[in-house]
């Protein structure tokens, strides 16, 4: 039996290359990574990990460290689910959200690379094995770059092989959003698929406002036009704003996901793995959104998201963030002529240089 033997966290502050920004959350000049390290009895190891945007990251180390090992060590690793419910209720009180699913999404990830190396396989073909190439688009965080910077920062990402972009709107007037949109519109040319990202800035009027204001530039999607607990206000953003909604980086729970999705307050259901409760979760529902015949696309930690959208058939975009991550990865993810493809090593195939990382231990 693959006995969990050793459970070890990890916690470091990476910082970036630039100062990010949206209309929510600040200047970000660093990240957080929490790491999760689980060895069985045949000494295999699953890695897991999770991130903030700079702040909590204590609080997931103590829980990762003080309150989920007591229930790991000496489980059978094989039994993904009955660990997840077992974990998930025994945090629930204090927890249910919050740094408390941050750091089960880090464990469940460790769970399911423990597994998908022990059997040798690639993740995404453990995990049913679609289509190892996924569409995937580069994540701008980038509200307060000049418009100049913004169109460089486009010409570098198409140098990459970026073949769909997203930026930042939320701006103090909605003007400068438009006029931004339009430009980027024009940089990109008709038809080049182009996202635009609120990060919960309005009010549901406001909303459908702006939602109507970039109509004549198409954007593929409007993400998080307001925040995640105005179900009814979102759901009229849908109806009335015309244009497709993104939305889920700030839901936390299978149970949050089905109220939005249920009610037709998204069109694209975006999970984060980091923060969703990890692996297990996250494929429901993407198997969630299959069933109401939604396209999912992701939030974040494109390096093992990759292999879940690989998995779904009714995935959309893979988002690829600029987290500053691919300096301590041995082989970060490439993207291909606007494609990302799940790797075949065994397990989701990220290698941290554990060395560099300790010299940013937080
Ligand atoms: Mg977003």
């Amino acid at each position: 039996m693959p006995n969990v033997v050793s459970m070890e966290a990890g916690y470091y502050r990476v910082p970036l290359e630039v100062t990010l920004s949206d209309s929510t959350h600040g200047d970000m000049l660093a990240f957080e990574l929490n790491t999760v390290r689980l060895r069985d009895a045949d000494g295999a190891e699953g890695v897991g990990y999770t991130f903030t945007v700079g702040r909590n990251g204590a609080a997931i180390d103590a829980i990762l460290t003080r309150d989920i090992p007591e229930q790991m060590v000496g489980q059978d690793a094989d039994r993904i689910e009955l660990l997840w419910q077992r974990v998930w209720w025994g945090q629930h009180y204090g927890g249910r959200g919050g740094p408390t699913v941050l750091a089960q999404s880090a464990l469940d990830m460790a769970l399911w690379d423990l597994k998908a190396r022990r059997l040798g396989q690639p993740l995404w073909k453990l995990l049913g094995g679609y289509d190892p190439r996924v569409p995937c688009y580069a994540g701008g965080i980038d509200l307060d770059f000049p418009l100049d910077k913004l169109l460089r920062q486009t010409d570098d990402n198409l140098r990459k092989g970026f073949r769909a972009i997203k930026m930042k709107v939320g701006r103090k007037r909605l003007a400068e959003d438009v006029e931004r949109v339009r430009a980027m519109r024009e940089h990109l040319g008709e038809g080049f698929p182009l996202m635009v990202d609120a990060n919960m800035k309005w009010s549901a009027d406001e909303a459908i406002r702006a939602a109507r204001a970039f109509q004549p530039y198409a954007p593929a999607w409007l993400e998080e036009p307001v925040i995640p607990d105005d179900v009814a206000g979102q759901v009229r953003v849908v109806r009335e704003g015309g244009l497709p909604i993104a939305a889920g980086e700030n839901l936390r729970t299978l149970w949050e996901f089905k109220q939005l999705i249920a009610a037709g307050g998204v069109t694209y259901p975006e999970p984060d793995v980091t923060n969703c409760g990890g692996v297990t979760p996250f494929m429901k529902i993407a198997h969630l959104a299959e069933a109401y015949n939604l396209p999912v696309t992701s939030h974040g930690a494109h390096d093992v998201t990759v292999h879940l959208l690989a998995a779904a058939p009714n995935r959309s975009y893979l988002e690829a963030h600029g987290f500053g991550l691919d300096r301590y990865i041995a082989e970060p993810l490439r993207i291909e002529e606007g494609f990302a493809v799940a790797p075949d090593r065994p397990g989701h195939g990220i290698e941290f240089d554990w060395k560099a990382l300790q010299a940013i231990r937080a």
